[in-house]
């Protein structure tokens, strides 16, 4: 994975717009703006970025308390702050800051995809949301928010929600508490309406048990400018075995009956991890698999794995590694916690595949095998059904 250019094409993006003047008093209001702002834990680094709370909705009220370098420092509480980039917040110096807002009433109901439940804010104020498994759980911290919640109206029956309800956890700390059926969890947004402070949480159903009506979407990485890394022998870049190994899951895919798969990029054309991001929440899938050669600079490093970076979406990294070990591949491992782009979303379950490693001439040789695009394709294939059929 090379992502050092998208980095510094990012950057040169980002410090070439106009930086807000901040030579004002804390604290400050501003409104996050721009596609796909997020919150930050800190200051740190990594070669992915800093590790990330949350993607944040724009127009939504931060209180800015210090800056740090290229970053805002907000209070989503007394006791946690967050990081934001200074380029996606705009000062809202109109704001006026109130002692107490207050939360409304929720109503919940579903279609044939999602649960549903909307809570009236009196404003766009910040959120996270969190995975726990064993039991299956969503939680929601709306930050800056005191209770007037009086009514929870529930209309119908919902598929994926088995409870909700919320503690006021202290001042300016509201939980809301999502109690799933499944053991599995199978994506959830949380998103203000577009036209109002309504916030909108949504969560996925699980998808129909027949495997042929599943949506999948496919991610073959890089492309482009974005050449990834290259073949220790053969030189081969990473961006076209990428595509290769996609288009061969799409045809395994089409041949086992699944009829809605989705291809984040069909040919060798740039596309930036925001515009993979924007088309996939677009696309709704059940499910993404997104496909990398990996590269070390010990070259006997070697072998298969699997990313995820929430806890919840862990099971299908582990089927399908499980799968691919049977192609006689060594194994790297089943990351998690990990800081790549398309393991950020939480709508749908992901699994990042670092088939295995490039910079291996073992690995290599496997990779460039004639055969290994379509046996892969089966052990994917294979690894989703079995976590398609655990979740039931
Ligand atoms: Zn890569």
């Amino acid at each position: 994975m090379k992502y050092r250019l998208y980095i510094y094409i990012i950057s040169i993006a980002l410090f070439s717009m106009p930086i807000h003047s901040y030579a004002q008093g804390f604290p400050f209001y501003g409104r996050t703006f721009g596609v796909l702002p997020y919150f930050e834990y800190g200051p740190g680094d990594d070669r992915l970025g800093g590790a990330k709370m949350t993607y944040m909705d724009s127009d939504v009220v931060v209180k800015v308390i210090d800056t740090l370098g290229t970053d805002y420092i907000i209070e989503l509480t007394k006791n946690l702050h967050a990081f934001v980039a200074r380029t996606s917040v705009r000062i809202d110096s109109q704001y006026k800051s109130k002692a107490y807002q207050l939360s409304g009433n929720w109503k919940s109901y579903s279609d044939d995809r999602f649960d549903y439940i909307r809570i009236a804010m009196p404003e766009r104020l910040p959120y996270r949301g969190t995975m726990q498994v064993g039991p299956s759980r969503l939680i929601i911290d709306l930050f800056g928010i005191t209770s007037n919640t009086n009514w929870i109206t529930q209309v119908g029956n919902a598929s994926a929600i088995k409870n909700t309800w919320f503690e006021q956890i202290e001042n300016g700390l509201y939980r809301v508490y999502i109690d799933l059926k499944s053991e599995m969890h199978w994506g959830y947004a949380v998103r203000y309406d577009s036209t109002s402070s309504v916030l909108v949480i949504k969560v996925k159903h699980a998808p129909d048990k027949n495997f042929k009506n599943l949506r999948v979407a496919i991610d073959a990485g890089h492309g482009g400018d974005n050449t990834g890394t290259a073949g220790n022998i053969s030189g081969r870049s990473e961006k076209r075995l990428t595509l290769d190994y996609a288009f061969a899951l799409e045809k395994e895919l089409r041949k086992s009956g699944v009829k809605n798969i989705f291809m984040t990029r069909n040919e060798d054309t740039s596309l930036s991890m925001q515009e993979r991001i924007l088309m996939l929440r677009e696309a709704s899938p059940d499910l993404l698999i997104s496909i990398h050669f990996n590269s070390s600079s010990v070259d006997t490093v070697n072998g298969t794995s699997t990313f995820y970076r929430y806890i919840g979406f862990r099971p299908l990294t582990q089927t399908i590694l499980k799968r691919m070990k049977e192609l006689g591949l060594n194994e790297f491992g089943n990351v998690g916690s990990f800081n790549f782009a398309l393991s950020g979303p939480t709508d749908y379950p992901n699994a990042l595949v670092e088939v295995a490693f490039l910079s291996n001439k073992n690995d290599e040789k496997f990779i460039l095998s004639k055969k290994s695009p379509a046996n892969v394709a089966k052990k994917i294939r294979q690894g989703i059904k079995d976590w398609l059929e655990m979740g039931y």
